[in-house]
């Protein structure tokens, strides 16, 4: 069962000023979900999440998440004078990017932040732009193949695959480049790994932990150089169908707990401080698409149209991913009615649901379209002259706060040359 935040009499308040359709965050879900993570890691002394910005890329979230605790991921110049202006600087920024321009990692480094370096080829390029390499400085590292659950009796479960990813370096690259970059002057060392998205397991973190923590182990035994901090990245996924549980952080802070006191505590490294950059698992649950049905259509199926579009959220016309439907108000209808909703594009993709077992709708009804708080609003876009929609905060005192106005014609006309 997933229930919404907000209820149908909120919504229809909330929209006779700011007209549908529009994505709501829940400021409680926000901040209640960042202390458990805090809570789950607060054994290593060092930890730290590095909110990874460009899943939803609003001055109000970063600024919340800053009060919790959490610095900034940062992937682009945008995204880093994004952060700079909610006072995010320093060491509060990782800047995890790839194939990045000069003028990026200038800003990095003015900004203090945390380079995390992609491929070993940006040793020269980070030197060559900045004019010397900084003291601290991290590396990604790509262990290829597939990343695996290890085995169960259904054979290896296969997360996701590094083989086939164009990030970070290979195993002999990472000790090259950590060698490099010591004689180059750098004195404070990390290491980074993304090796699979989403994941509903609380396996994923302590493996892919495991993996870090013996590349540190043998990086220090080959280079003499021992890492200070080691980034688990993003990757903690969140259950997008109902039936789906939902990953135990707790549990995944210990699973990591024991592989640092297997694995780097006896290896002298048990100051290593542990970083994550978790987007999804911190803010796509707590976020809506709340969207207006305006048609329904009866053809060779049932259509419901409504005023959003795959503008406003692009993942199920993208990668086909499943958002759950409340028709607000009808918590508790019966579900006896198939349809495909559809948005207003010219692309037959346009659909956020397919096929779905909802309850009757009728024209005026308000849909909730869950988990859009991360890679919602943030992957919008301008087809067919659609405007980006506002952002709301549904503040912790049960007040509305608009955090990103709806952008007008004039906005889109802005770049045109006539
Ligand atoms: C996208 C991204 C993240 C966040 O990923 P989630 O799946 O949203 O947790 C973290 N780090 C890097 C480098 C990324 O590109």
């Amino acid at each position: 069962m997933k229930t919404p935040f907000v209820t149908k009499e909120q919504m229809e308040t909330v929209a006779a000023q700011y007209p549908t359709p529009f994505h709501i965050y829940d400021e409680r879900g926000i901040r209640q979900n960042a202390r458990r993570l805090r809570a789950a890691f607060s054994w290593n002394p060092g930890y730290r999440e590095y909110f990874a910005v460009k899943a939803t890329p609003t001055p109000a979230i970063l600024r919340l998440l800053k009060e919790e605790g959490c610095g900034c991921d940062c992937s682009s110049l945008t995204e880093l004078l994004m952060s700079e202006r909610c006072g995010v600087t320093g060491e509060g920024i990782m800047f995890s990017s790839n194939e990045t321009p000069a003028e990026e990692f200038l800003l990095a480094d003015r900004l203090g932040a945390v380079i995390n370096l992609d491929d070993i080829t940006m040793v020269d390029f980070l030197e060559r732009a900045i004019g010397r390499i900084p003291e601290t400085i991290c590396c990604r590292y790509n262990p290829g193949g597939v990343f695996t659950l290890g085995q169960s009796h259904e054979g290896f479960q296969v997360m996701d695959n590094p083989g086939q990813a164009k990030y970070g370096m290979t195993r002999p690259q990472i000790a090259e480049a950590f060698r490099r970059l010591a004689e180059k002057g750098a004195k404070r060392f990390g290491i980074h790994a993304f090796l699979a998205s989403n994941t509903l397991s609380n396996e994923y973190y302590p493996i892919l932990a495991r993996t870090l923590f013996r590349l540190a182990v043998e990086l220090k035994r080959e280079t003499g150089i021992a890492v200070s901090f080691i980034n688990l990245s993003g990757g903690i996924g969140i259950p997008y169908q109902p039936e789906q549980n939902e990953n135990n952080i707790e549990l995944i802070g210990q699973g990591v707990r024991q592989a640092f006191e297997e694995i780097l505590v006896p290896a002298g490294m048990g100051d290593v401080a542990l970083y994550t950059e978790l987007g999804r698992y911190m803010l796509a649950p707590y976020g809506h698409l709340i969207t207006r049905v305006t048609h329904e259509k009866h053809i060779y199926k049932e259509y419901i149209g409504v005023d959003a579009c795959a503008c406003n959220l692009m993942r199920p016309a993208m990668y086909g991913a499943y958002h759950h439907i409340t028709v607000l108000g009808k918590e508790k209808a019966a579900l006896d009615h198939v349809y495909d909703v559809v948005g207003a594009l010219c692309e037959n993709n346009d659909k956020f649901a397919i096929d779905r077992i909802l309850p009757r709708i009728e024209l005026g009804d308000l849909l909730a379209i869950h988990d859009t708080g991360a890679h919602g609003h943030a992957m919008g876009y301008n087809y067919n002259g659609k405007l980006r929609s506002a952002e709301l905060l549904l503040k912790e005192n049960g007040e509305v706060e608009l955090i990103r106005r709806a952008e007008t014609v004039e906005d889109y006309f802005a770049t045109l040359v006539w």
